[in-house]
């Protein structure tokens, strides 16, 4: 059982109207607000909820790339399929994720 199947059957459903909507790039992209090519993001495993033990995948649920990987079950970090769309920076309510 990998780590999207265990946490589902933790957490309440979703609503199925969201569908795949979630995890298509946004329309709206802010090419001025966004990190360029040589920039790369960086979670803050000191503020980020999920590296300290709390459940929480809101940037991963919302990467339509799937760039956001768990380290088990409570750490993540983003790898190298990351195409620096901004979106999770903005669905992370503890801002937990910099640009560096
Ligand atoms: S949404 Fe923010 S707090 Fe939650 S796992 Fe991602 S980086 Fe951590
Ligand atoms: S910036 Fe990278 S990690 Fe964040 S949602 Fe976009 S592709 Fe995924």
């Amino acid at each position: 059982m990998n780590r999207r199947e265990f946490l589902g059957k933790l957490l309440p459903k979703q609503n199925s109207s969201l569908g795949n909507s979630r995890v298509s790039k946004p329309e709206s992209f802010d090419s001025e607000n966004s990190p360029t090519e040589e920039q790369k993001l960086q979670i803050n495993t000191a503020t980020c909820l999920a590296w300290n033990d709390v459940v929480c995948s809101s940037c991963a649920d919302v990467c339509h790339a799937r760039a956001i990987e768990f380290l088990g079950l409570f750490r993540p970090v983003i790898n190298e399929k990351c195409d620096n769309c901004n979106e999770c920076i903005s669905s992370c309510f503890k801002g937990a994720i910099n640009v560096c």
